[in-house]
């Protein structure tokens, strides 16, 4: 069976231990396997620094962004490949592997428009001279300037394309080399695209590293001009926030982690208006993309209690026509399975415990008896699942992040105040939408739950046709969320470049001053 190599110190290496074996979630047939130890970080670690960031910080922005803009080429010219890679070992339908495949590439191509307009500088100003002495000779400029280590990338299982450039985008661009630690259970695509990069040779030997296999003791080894960037569960960052790295090194951590968020339909919305069409689609959008395995995807449906019984039906019998099964077996599956076994448990158990203290609304307990395309007993299929709750302040419902097509429905007064109480319950999250054509419910819905998440999307019938729903991340705005969403930012154009740049205050001549920040 292939066993995937990581790309370190300038090559590929087969590591040795324990193997982990990866499979296809629609037929639970073998697909590859990866050795969890036999690599030397210490050393990949000091390789990438020296030859990647010296490398790197000698080039202006423009090329730094020109290399951005051929890696976008690259996924592009691969990009069925990827494609049929991503339904094969992460099940996905071939419109989720789209999602994630041409994400990735928007998302370089994002970064390469904005490195191109930085031109030749090879340092950013951070506003302007400041005055600090009895004349303007004597002043300050804070200036970014990248950091000497390397940018450590810890991604979660359910985006291997998008998660690799979205974070290596903003590293490379900000001149740090970049170690990309994927998943090891849908590592076939995130290997497959370095083999891709490595073999375009558009990046300088070092920029880019691949480990396959485990990253327990990684962030051990990290030290203060080292960024961490993790995206994955609050379990695994509670785990990384206490490493030696972290603690003692001061090594820089950012964290993507769970995210309980809400859509809150406003009181003015009736079922047969135009946005609440729109808030229909995006909850069951978000349910079913990549069998709601989606950090954005809405997990809790807040529905003024007049209008719940029309919304429940209309959700419903959106799901109703939901095809669910292996998406090998053609376009007409819209639902593929869970990514693993681990995922299926995790998921089933998830919706166990929610069920206890909800009521059933849509598909039980997740049971999937005939899935399409595939054979009884045989893969890690579940039909989405929505919950009812009997009291919207339920603990469970605020606690519980089922990360499948599993969503809860909470009945509330129509009332913003009740309605932003309830949603802070989640304790900080990535997105939380709001549905309403009326400026009062925003405004007072928006400055409640600003402080508590990183993006709201208004959902109002003026952007009903052009929009996107709240699930997708876009490389323009900021990504991450406060408190239980892991309290980090990425992207939001050049903010996600920051993570990878050390600020400093430099005291002086003005005119100096100036002159260091000359192209
Ligand atoms: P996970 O179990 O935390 O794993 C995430 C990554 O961390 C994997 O690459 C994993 O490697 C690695 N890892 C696990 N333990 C580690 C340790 N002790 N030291 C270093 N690395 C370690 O999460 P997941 O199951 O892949 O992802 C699902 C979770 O991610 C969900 O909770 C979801 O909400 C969250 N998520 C958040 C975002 C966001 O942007 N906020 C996006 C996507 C997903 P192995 O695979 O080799 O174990």
């Amino acid at each position: 069976m292939k066993r995937l190599q990581s790309y370190v110190c300038g090559g590929w290496h087969l590591g040795d231990g324990e193997v982990a074996t990866l499979v296809n979630p629609s037929t639970e047939e073998p697909l590859a396997e990866v050795a969890l130890a036999g690599i030397d970080l210490a050393a990949t670690l000091a390789f990438s620094a020296e030859h990647g960031g010296s490398a790197l910080r000698q080039c202006k922005f423009a090329e730094r962004a020109e290399m951005l803009a051929e890696l976008a080429k690259v996924i592009h010219s691969g990009r069925e490949e990827l494609i049929e890679l991503a339904i094969t070992n992460g099940g996905n339908t071939r419109s989720d592997a789209k999602f994630d495949i041409d994400g990735a590439s928007f998302t370089l191509a994002h970064y390469a428009e904005l490195g191109a307009k930085l031109g030749s500088r090879t340092v950013l100003a951070d506003g302007e001279a400041i005055q600090i002495g009895r004349t303007a000779r004597f002043s300050a400029q804070h200036m970014f300037s990248p950091r000497r280590g390397v940018a450590v990338h810890i991604n979660a299982f359910n985006f291997p394309a998008w998660g690799l450039a979205e974070k290596a985008a903003c590293a490379l661009l900000a001149g740090m080399p970049v170690l990309c630690k994927p998943a090891t259970a849908t590592a076939l695509v995130a290997h497959r695209l370095v083999e891709l990069f490595i073999e375009s040779g558009v990046l300088p030997n070092g920029a880019l590293s691949l480990l396959c296999g485990s990253a327990r003791s990684l962030p051990g080894l990290l030290r203060g001009q080292d960024v961490l960037a993790f995206t994955g569960s609050s379990v695994t960052a509670a785990i990384l926030r206490a490493s030696d790295g972290v603690v003692h090194h001061s090594a820089h951590l950012n964290v993507e982690a769970d995210s309980l968020n809400a859509a809150v339909l406003g009181p003015d919305v009736s079922p047969d208006s135009e946005t609440g069409r729109l808030f229909v689609a995006d909850v069951v959008r978000d349910i079913s993309q990549k069998t709601g395995q989606k950090c954005t995807a809405i997990r809790r449906v807040f529905i003024p209690a007049n209008h719940v019984d029309a919304f429940a039906e209309a959700i419903s019998e959106r799901l109703d026509g939901l095809v669910i099964g292996n998406p090998n077996t053609g376009s007409h599956v819209r639902m593929g399975p869970l990514a693993t076994q681990q995922q299926l448990d995790n998921v089933l158990s998830g919706i166990a415990r929610l069920a206890a203290d909800t009521d059933e609304l849509y598909g039980g307990r997740g049971e999937l008896e005939d899935p399409e395309g595939g054979q009884p007993g045989v893969g890690f299929f579940v039909s989405p699942v929505v919950r009812m709750a009997r009291d919207p302040a339920t603990p469970v419902i605020h606690r519980e992040e089922v990360f499948g097509p599993v969503a809860t429905v909470c009945p509330y007064d129509g009332k913003a105040e009740t309605a932003s109480d309830l949603v802070a319950l989640g304790a900080g999250g990535l997105v939380a939408s709001i549905y309403s054509d009326d400026r009062a419910f925003f405004k007072a819905m928006v400055s409640e739950l600003a402080p508590h998440h990183g993006r709201l999307y208004l959902g109002s019938e003026k952007i009903a046709a052009q929009s996107s729903g709240p699930g997708t991340v876009l490389p323009s705005l900021l990504h991450g969320g406060p408190g239980r969403a892991g309290g980090g930012e990425e992207l939001g154009g050049l903010r996600g470049v920051r993570l990878y740049q050390q600020r400093t205050a430099i005291q002086g001549d003005k005119s100096i001053l100036a002159s260091l920040l000359k192209d």
